[in-house]
């Protein structure tokens, strides 16, 4: 059941003892680093006064920005020789950053992958098809070599190439995926025009799903599908990639692995922590990383720590599933939203289908959103009665939910474009 018992189901403790004894040699190890040595002179910083969990705070935060500013080598804390591998971000909210490993930085992150799946109940007689995009992206190759530490057949299928996908899960009985939940949506489609019911001409049990915010509601429309269990699959290459937190079989949030990073939940505007089981934004500390380590970078991610213990034994705490990026946030007519809570509302009305684009526009004075909504094809063909009931439906349950009245534009199936990475909800028209 478990991958590494004594570190997963650690007491509370004893595992903060760890993390205080890591975060001690990591701070020597981050003042190696040209950013950190000079952002510790500069403020005065006397590493050797932090000796609690708490006194991280006295530490600066570190920001995607200070890393595109250290590009691409002021975060190292080794010599380049020592450096075995690169990755870089996906590049979502700007230019990409880049992040170095070394052997062993490597070899931790593998262990946490593979530690990650066998918890969902992976073992080495499986068969893992890694669809997500190997190269700079972290989700290829992280989870590559984590499933082959496992011991699983792993098959490096890639992003995209839908038939052939679905051709390798049946040719060679393909039992876990990793995959954006956007893209299983959109495969979703693809099994139907090949006539492939995946609950019955495929041996799949599972999936992983991560890399972009979607809600609860997504993945039950992906397991039922499917007819498997998908298991939220959080990371960034800037703790690492895939490996960070990851959904039990309970599916009660992500466990945290707190033995490898240390996690802080701040108010993202007085940049004070907030108590356990507050929404804020996720700030993370590596501890176990020797050729970049990380203090206290701000995600923007936005959760909260769900408090109290996990029914599989595991102490590290949980997160709950990403509400989405504060970047991510609309702000239309003086009301934040985020696409996921719109996701949530369409997901909920029959009828609607699998992809959705929000734009926004400006006339005038007047901001306007306007929410394009795949929808089922029998739509298209019956009366148009029909069409216009639904469209109605979405624009009242969506102003009943965002309270602003969006446009809603219904189209049809996969007519919306689609991305083989992370998946694009927002286009932002207006100008400042
Ligand atoms: P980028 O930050 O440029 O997208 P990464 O490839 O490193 O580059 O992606 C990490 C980010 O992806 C996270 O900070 C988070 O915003 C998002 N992400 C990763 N996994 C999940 C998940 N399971 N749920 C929601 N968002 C996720
Ligand atoms: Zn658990």
């Amino acid at each position: 059941m478990y991958w590494e018992k004594d570190i997963e189901t650690m007491d509370r403790d004893k595992l903060e003892a760890h993390q205080l004894a890591r975060l001690k040699e990591t701070l020597g190890n981050a003042s190696k680093s040209p950013y950190y040595a000079k952002v510790f002179k500069d403020q005065g910083l006397d590493i050797q006064q932090i000796n609690a969990l708490e006194d991280v705070e006295r530490l600066p935060l570190t920001t995607k920005d200070d890393l595109r500013q250290q590009w691409p080598y002021g975060f190292l804390a080794c010599s380049k020789d020592e450096i075995v591998r690169m990755h870089s971000s996906s590049g979502t909210t700007g230019r990409a950053i880049v992040v170095f490993h070394t052997a062993n930085d490597v070899d931790q992150w593998t262990n946490l992958v593979a530690r990650s799946m066998y918890m969902t109940g992976m073992r080495k007689s499986d068969v893992f098809q890694n669809m997500m995009t190997y190269g700079l992206f972290t989700g290829g190759l992280g989870f590559h070599y984590g499933a082959e530490k496992l011991g699983a057949l792993v098959i490096p299928a890639s992003a995209g190439n839908s038939k052939r996908q679905i051709q390798l899960m049946m040719d060679f009985d393909t039992t876990y995926i990793h995959i954006i939940p956007s893209y299983a949506l959109h495969l979703s489609a693809v099994f139907e025009e090949m006539k492939v019911d995946p609950r019955k001409d495929t041996k799949l049990k599972g999936a992983f799903v991560g890399a972009e915010p979607h809600s609860e509601k997504m993945r039950k429309i992906i397991e039922d599908f499917y007819g498997f269990k998908a298991y939220n699959s959080y990371g960034l290459s800037e703790m690492c990639g895939p490996g960070v937190a990851f959904e039990c079989p309970h599916q009660t949030g992500m466990h945290v692995w707190e033995d490898n990073f240390l996690m802080e939940v701040i108010d993202p505007v007085s940049l004070k922590r907030v108590p356990d089981g507050e929404e804020g934004e996720l700030v993370m500390t590596t501890l176990l990383r020797d050729g970049m380590p990380i203090l206290r970078y701000r995600t923007r991610d936005l959760t909260r720590i769900i408090p109290g213990s996990c029914e599989c034994g595991r102490t590290h705490r949980r997160i709950e599933r990403i509400k989405g990026r504060s970047d991510d946030m609309i702000i239309i007519k003086g009301v934040n939203i985020f696409p996921v809570q719109i996701e949530k509302r369409l997901m909920d009305i029959p009828g609607v289908g699998t992809n959705y684009l929000i734009i926004l526009e400006r006339e005038g004075l007047n901001d306007t959103m306007l929410v394009k909504v795949e929808v089922q094809k029998d739509f298209f063909a019956g009366d148009l009665k029909q069409l216009e009931n639904l469209r109605h439906r979405i624009v009242e349950e969506l102003r009943s939910d965002i309270l602003i009245t969006p446009k809603v534009d219904l189209v049809g199936p996969d007519s919306l474009e689609k991305s083989e990475g992370k998946a694009v909800r927002v286009i932002d028209n207006r100008k400042d």
